[in-house]
């Protein structure tokens, strides 16, 4: 059985060790990330080059997303790298302290209207919320704190406001330049982090093309801002794919208030036809250990019971121990949790009225799938929206987005149960020659054997951008298929 939920792998030092990329992605990686917040524009470049080479290699498409810094807030640096504070004591932060001179009483931040955008009482929450500050009062753009929960703070940690409210705009200088380097890495979707409204989404949308990148935008919905009942519908409208961002949405929200809002943000992403990943922790332990704690694999499971298309690590992968296990468990918990049958049945949208007839077949397809016995669809497509709208209902069933579009194919390996095949038709083809390049598609790729039935969807003119209007059923070694 081929795992839907797709996993997405950060790429760091821990990948770059002779042999791991082509482990993890035999190990069933299907997208990686690259994190613009570590390492040069040259580093990213050289492990896209190599993703592309190894992927051509394994014959199956891995997808890259490159995911901006954005206006992460951060304190400077300690004289002696790291600093103890204790409970009680007074801190500050202080952006015109020199920022290599921090002590256990002070240290530079690089976010010049911090001092403007908190009050006494703010509390302040430091290296994903393991160090609280509560704000005193300010003096001369000095912050100053005492400190409610102490403990080691080490150079360049994220300082988070509790409920939100610090205005950082989501492009930050550094993330215009780096939109150049992603346009030329081809990337097929870039991250943007923090983003506060749908309006920062445009901004990417409109930088991005005029860099001639066509990539999918993944909005990280890391604030509290942005999960305000409108704002959260118009985020997802302005974006591919929404990244439940749990690190830095924790710490603004409060943990406990994170799993609610789990499950509500990949309901409506997908009601709203778009992608959901779920990100951050989900495999923490195996930065260490070679096996998951049960906290974890249940965290897992449950992120594919709410439906998530995608699965993240972080750190996991990108700096721990055990990079291709941390990916192995993965593999193991999604292909368990996918058996149940509540992940396999759907109402979704089963009471609206579709506004495209491409739309209804894709619909269609998924309705006749999931009631026969079907061995999977294949979906010739050449923007990807039938099987976007496919993989919006659950189901058993996999689905085929066969492309020429490199475009397309990149776009389809974080869709849920969807998984790309490069196939050229040309734009003239006689009807039944095209189910038999299929056929021949499939059982090279050992996806079909003898009896096997798959519902193909096309378009009369095969090749061309939103002409889906027929849905055929073939059994396989039966009639014109080979
Ligand atoms: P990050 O984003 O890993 O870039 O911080 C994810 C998160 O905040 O959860
Ligand atoms: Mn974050």
């Amino acid at each position: 059985m081929l795992r839907r939920t797709k996993i997405l792998a950060t790429l760091g030092p821990a990948t770059d060790k002779p042999g791991i990329l082509e482990e993890l992605i035999n190990a069933g990686v299907d997208v990686v990330r690259m994190n613009f917040s570590h390492g040069s524009a040259q580093d990213h470049i050289d492990r896209a080059k190599t993703i592309r080479e190894l992927s051509q290699k394994a014959g199956r498409r891995v997808g890259i997303l490159a995911d901006l810094q954005g206006p992460k807030i951060r304190i400077a640096r300690f004289k002696d790298t790291k600093v103890f504070l204790k409970e009680g004591q007074d801190f500050a932060l202080d952006i015109n302290l020199d920022p290599l001179v921090g002590d256990n009483t002070q240290v530079g931040i690089t976010y010049e209207p911090l001092a403007l955008e908190v009050r006494p009482g703010s509390r302040l929450l430091l290296d994903d919320g393991r160090i609280v500050l509560d704000v005193v009062n300010v003096e001369n753009m000095r912050v100053n704190c005492t400190v409610a929960v102490g403990g080691d703070l080490s150079n360049n940690k994220g300082i988070n406001l509790l409920g939100g409210g610090l205005s950082a705009a989501a492009l930050t200088e550094k993330d215009k330049e780096d939109i150049k380097t992603i346009a030329l890495m081809r990337c097929d979707y870039v991250a943007i982090s923090f983003p506060r409204t749908a309006e920062d989404l445009h901004e990417a949308r409109r930088l991005l093309i005029a860099a001639g990148c066509h990539a999918g935008i993944v909005a990280k919905v890391e604030r509290a801002e942005a999960i305000v009942p409108d704002v959260m519908d118009e985020i997802i409208l302005a974006s591919d794919a929404v990244m439940v961002a749990r690190g830095d949405l924790g710490v603004e929200i409060g943990d406990a208030n994170l799993p609610a809002v789990q499950k509500l943000l990949i309901k409506r992403t997908r009601e709203l036809n778009r992608v959901a990943i779920t990100a951050t922790q989900m495999m923490e332990s195996m930065i260490d250990n070679p096996i998951p704690t049960r906290a974890e694999v249940f965290d897992v499971a449950n992120a594919v019971y709410d439906g998530t298309d995608a699965i993240m690590l972080s750190a996991e992968t990108a700096s721990g121990k055990h990079p291709i296990k941390a990916v192995e468990a993965m593999n193991r918990i999604c292909l368990e949790a996918e058996k149940q049958s509540i992940v396999r049945v759907s109402d979704h949208r089963v009471n609206i009225q579709f506004e495209r007839d491409d739309e209804a077949i894709a619909m269609s397809a998924m309705y006749m799938a999931n009631h026969t016995k079907i061995k999977g669809i294949v979906a010739l497509t050449e923007s990807g929206s039938t099987p976007l709208w496919m993989s919006r209902i659950s189901s058993g069933i996999s689905i085929f987005a066969m492309s020429s579009s490199e475009e397309t194919l990149g776009r389809v390996t974080l869709f849920r149960g969807v998984f790309p095949i490069c196939h050229k038709i040309d734009e003239k083809h006689d009807h039944a020659e095209v189910n038999r390049d299929v056929v021949r598609e499939l059982r090279k790729w050992n996806l079909a054997k003898d009896g096997d039935k798959f519902i193909i969807t096309k378009g009369d003119l095969t090749g061309v951008k939103g002409g889906t209007n027929a849905l055929k059923v073939i059994v396989v070694g039966q009639g014109l298929t080979p």
